[in-house]
């Protein structure tokens, strides 16, 4: 099951791909596996999944010594600044920053483990309140604050667009997004790269790969459903 559906979605991307005029080799497929169980994510790595999305901390502890260590693990959910201790020398890539804060933790803990940790601004594009994430009209400051931090380098962008039946809903905000980073990367701030825009979902994925998405956060469209009463 996993097998195939993670092949379904890596061929909607190559469609989508086709649609726009885009390079395929411009969009990573990001398996998102949170409370899902590991055997689940090895039938995923055996159809070639190489990038895992978790968004906690403790999950991704659980899972990390018993799976290839090839995989690349992305943080995508919020991030307790106490907790960042626990993957600074684990994670590939942090999805979700959006408070100075935890840039600081991050660049902290990065120094420590001695590398560099690439993160992604995460961008409540939608103002949605029960959303985490930096206004639009509040990026490119926050950026002037937390880009000279030793340990991190900002390679991009995020955003999780709202709920809906309707990902035409959504296009306006990946285009927001995108714009976005077109301006930021035209101020050529030190250590800022506008590389990756980290937008899309199993709803929308497709809309979003039209608009630039690099990397396409799937969880539900390779997994099925979450069940969260059975959450460890
Ligand atoms: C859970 C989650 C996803 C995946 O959602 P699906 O709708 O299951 O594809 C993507 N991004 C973030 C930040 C998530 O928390």
């Amino acid at each position: 099951m996993v097998k195939e559906n993670y092949e379904k979605v890596k061929e909607q991307i190559a469609e989508a791909c086709r649609e726009s005029s885009r390079d395929l080799k411009d969009v990573c497929l990001i398996a998102v596996s949170k409370t899902k169980p590991v055997p689940m994510l090895q039938e995923a790595y055996d159809a070639g999944a190489r990038d895992f999305g978790e968004n906690k901390v403790q999950e991704i502890m659980e899972k990390y010594d018993r799976l290839p260590d090839d995989i690349r693990w992305h943080m995508i959910g919020h991030l307790q600044t106490n907790k960042v201790k626990y993957i600074a020398d684990k994670i590939y890539m942090i999805h979700s920053v959006e408070s100075e804060k935890l840039a600081k933790e991050i660049s902290k803990q990065a120094v420590k483990a001695d590398r560099v940790i690439p993160i992604l601004i995460e961008v409540n594009v939608a103002e949605e309140e029960s959303k985490f994430g930096i206004r639009v009209e509040e990026c490119e400051s926050f950026i002037e604050t937390i880009h000279t931090l030793p340990g991190i380098t900002i390679k991009g962008l995020m955003t999780i667009a709202p709920y809906t039946e309707n990902p035409e809903d959504n296009r306006q905000y990946f285009q927001r997004l995108k714009q976005l980073s077109v301006d930021i990367s035209n101020k050529n701030i030190d250590n800022v790269s506008m590389d990756f825009l980290s937008m899309g979902m199993t709803g929308d994925y497709k809309v979003a790969v039209q608009e630039g998405a690099n990397y396409v956060r799937v969880g539900t469209g390779i997994f099925g459903e979450r069940d969260y009463s059975s959450q460890v």
